[in-house]
C-alpha cells in the first residue's frame, strides 16, 4: 500500500487553476522531491497533502485512507516550514512541547517525545533558549524537532533549508538524509535546489506550471530526461 497518494488532484484559486490534475503515488518510507521553479504549485501541492488548503477535485490518500475531509491534524502528516515558524517567546522546550500540550497529551508522555526529539537533533543542550538566541541552523532544528514530537508516518518540508548560508545547508540537508534514515518515515519535501533533488531523493517529481512533466530516480531523470525542461531541471548534460 502506499504511503501517500494523489489521484487526480485539482487545484483553483476562485477561476485560476493552479494544478491541473496531479496523480502520484509515494511508497511507504520512499523519500520524494518536488522540484520546479517559482509558482509551479509546490507548496499548494504540499499544503493540500497536509490539509492545510482544500483541493477542487480528486483524491488525496494517506495511510490507504481518504484523507480529502480529514484536519490536517488527523492526518498522520507534519510540516516543516522555510519560515521555522517557533514562537519567540517561548524556550525550545515549549516550542517543542506546545502542540502536543495543545491537544491534551499527558505531560509524561510529551517530556518523553521532546527529549527523544531533542537527543535526535542534538538539541538538549539548547532546551532553555529562546529562538532568538539560537543561529538560523538551531532554528530549523527546532522546527524539525515539533515535527518529529507528533512521531508522523509522514513528514512534509517545504524549502526549509533555503533562508540557510551554503555551508549549513550542506550540513542540514546531510541532517535530513540522517533523520530519514534514523527514523523510517516517508518525506516528502519541495526545492528548487538541483543538488538537494539529486542527493536526497528516492524519487523526484518535476513540476512545471501545475502539471508533472516527470517522476524518476534521480539517475534516471539525469540521463534519460522526456525533454528539455526535465533536462534543465536536474543538470543533464546536453
Ligand atoms: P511554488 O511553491 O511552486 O512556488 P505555489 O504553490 O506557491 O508555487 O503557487 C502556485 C500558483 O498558485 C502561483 O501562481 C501562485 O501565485 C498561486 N497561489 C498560491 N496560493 C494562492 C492563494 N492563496 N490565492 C491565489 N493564488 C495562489
Ligand atoms: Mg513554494
Amino acid at each position: 500500500m502506499a504511503a501517500v497518494s494523489l489521484n487526480n488532484v485539482v487545484k483553483k484559486f476562485g477561476s485560476l487553476p493552479v494544478v491541473h490534475g496531479a496523480s502520484l503515488e509515494i511508497a511507504d518510507g520512499e523519500f520524494v522531491v518536488f522540484v520546479g521553479p517559482s509558482g509551479c504549485g509546490k507548496s499548494t501541492l504540499l499544503r493540500m497533502i497536509a490539509g492545510l488548503e482544500d483541493i477542487t477535485d480528486g483524491e488525496i490518500v494517506i495511510g490507504g485512507k481518504v484523507v480529502n475531509d480529514v484536519e490536517p491534524a488527523e492526518r498522520g502528516i507534519a510540516m516543516v516550514f522555510q519560515s521555522y515558524a517557533l514562537y519567540p517567546h517561548m524556550t525550545v522546550e515549549q516550542n517543542l512541547s506546545f502542540g502536543l500540550r495543545m491537544t491534551g497529551n499527558d505531560k509524561a508522555d510529551t517530556q518523553r517525545r521532546v527529549s527523544r526529539a531533542a537527543d535526535i537533533l542534538r538539541i538538549s543542550e539548547l532546551m532553555q533558549r529562546r529562538p532568538r538566541q539560537l543561529s538560523g541552523g538551531q532554528r530549523q532544528r527546532v522546527a524539525i524537532g515539533r515535527a518529529i514530537v507528533r512521531n508522523p508516518q509522514v513528514f512534509l518540508f517545504d524549502e526549509p533549508l533555503s533562508n540557510l548560508d551554503a555551508e549549513l545547508r550542506v550540513q542540514m540537508r546531510v541532517e535530513i538524509a540522517r533523520l530519514h534514515k534514523e527514523l523510517g518515515v516517508t518525506m516528502i519535501y519541495v526545492t528548487h535546489d538541483q543538488t538537494e533533488a539529486m542527493t536526497l531523493a528516492d524519487k523526484i517529481v518535476v513540476l512545471r506550471a501545475g502539471n508533472i512533466e516527470q517522476i524518476g530516480r534521480p539517475l534516471d531523470l539525469y540521463y534519460d530526461p522526456d525533454n528539455q525542461f526535465v533536462a534543465g531541471f536536474v543538470g543533464s548534460p546536453k
